[in-house]
């Protein structure tokens, strides 16, 4: 397939974009290349003759437009987005920006390529929405998100998501245009900016700076290894139903605390410290509206589909941390460009 993938350059996107090239796809992959974005993580296909990539905004429909004229994609995997919580609380408008009007460009183009194609291949063309478990609000001590749970997104990146699944459904409830949506779990892994919690732990450790737990540490999610969710989605891409959710996720429910211990005990063994990296652990103000608890119910995938994720939490933390410890020029050169991990997203009283 001819897969235009969208935010290919940033941390999950670049993570599909490398495995369906070693899957034998051809890939478009069309970034903004905004603070998150990183050529460097798709270095390793760039040379590709199957790998084509056009720097460019979803918002900008003439160029989206011109972008499916010219490569005439079977399928569109749709992960460009402003994707984290903290600048969310600090500038919510361009989460609706690029999360709600960027996604509805985009099903637009993509209608627009989809009504010229052939009938056979009007019926094997995909949009696939890449959406996060957060659209669902939070849970309690019990319970799991499932395709059934009701939305109840309670920050301004989720309710942003929320609205780009709805308008995704809608193209496909009112146009027809073919489309799946995936709801998954907190990703972990390589290549990941280090503004989310794993790669803040770990970089701000290798600086050799305190470690933030935001509040008490006690909330908990679903971690899934960023190459579990990047073989789930081409999976769902390829063989999913129509019109259908998917939830993906399902390990091990861990407390933020938790993760960051398991990280820096990791840290004492492949970047030892005068002192262990625990005793750099400082609990700071928790973020206005933190939701407690997110756990993901994927038996549905499993069922249909026959996924599960392979990645243990204890050996892909690990081998995560290994990542980070063996590749510190990449963070150098995000560091170069400006970011210095200070602290976003406290709502101040004004
Ligand atoms: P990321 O911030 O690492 O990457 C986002 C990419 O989108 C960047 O390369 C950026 O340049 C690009 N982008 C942003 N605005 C754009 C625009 N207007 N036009 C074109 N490109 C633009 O994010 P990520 O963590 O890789 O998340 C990717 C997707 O997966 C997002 O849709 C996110 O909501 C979803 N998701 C993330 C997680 C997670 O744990 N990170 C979990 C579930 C779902």
């Amino acid at each position: 397939m001819k897969i235009l993938i969208t935010g290919g350059a940033g941390f999950i996107g670049s993570a599909v974009v490398r495995r369906a090239i070693a899957d034998g796809h051809e890939v478009v992959n069309l970034d903004a290349l905004t603070y998150s974005a990183n050529l460097e993580n798709v270095e390793s296909v760039a040379n590709d003759p199957r790998y084509a990539f056009e720097q460019a905004d979803i918002c900008d429909q003439a160029r989206v437009r011109e972008i499916f004229a010219r490569h005439r994609p079977d399928a569109v995997m749709h992960l460009a987005a402003e994707s984290h919580n903290d600048r969310a609380i600090e500038g919510p408008l361009d989460f609706v920006r690029t999360n709600v009007v960027g996604t509805a460009v985009l099903l637009e183009a993509a209608r627009e390529h989809w009504n010229g194609l052939s009938e056979p291949a009007k019926s094997q063309f995909r949009f696939h929405h890449v959406s996060t478990d957060e659209v669902f609000g939070a849970l309690g001590e019990e319970g799991a998100f499932s395709e059934t749970t009701p939305y109840d997104p309670n920050s301004p990146y989720s309710a942003s998501k929320a609205g780009s699944d709805h308008l995704v459904r809608v193209w496909g409830r009112t146009y027809g245009l073919p489309v799946v949506i995936t709801n998954c779990a907190n990703n972990y892994g390589p290549y990941q900016f280090p503004e989310k919690l794993v790669p803040t732990v770990i970089t701000r450790a290798l600086e050799g700076k305190t470690i933030p737990v935001y509040g008490d540490g006690r909330q908990v999610r679903d971690w899934l290894h960023v190459d579990d969710h990047a073989e789930a989605l081409l999976l769902v891409l390829q063989k999913g139903r129509l019109d259908e959710t998917y939830c993906i996720g399902g390990t091990p429910n861990r407390r933020n605390l938790e993760i960051i211990q398991i990280l820096c005990a990791a840290l004492d063994k492949y970047a030892p410290a005068n002192t262990t990296h625990a005793e750099k652990i400082a609990f700071v103000a928790d973020r206005p509206g933190h939701d407690f608890r997110y756990a993901i119910d994927a038996s549905k995938l499993k069922a249909e589909l026959g996924w599960e994720a392979k990645t243990s939490l204890e050996d892909g933390l690990e081998q995560t941390v290994r990542w980070y410890v063996e590749n510190r020029d990449w963070i150098e050169g995000i560091r170069q460009r400006g970011f210095h991990s200070e602290r976003l997203g406290l709502v101040k009283a004004s």
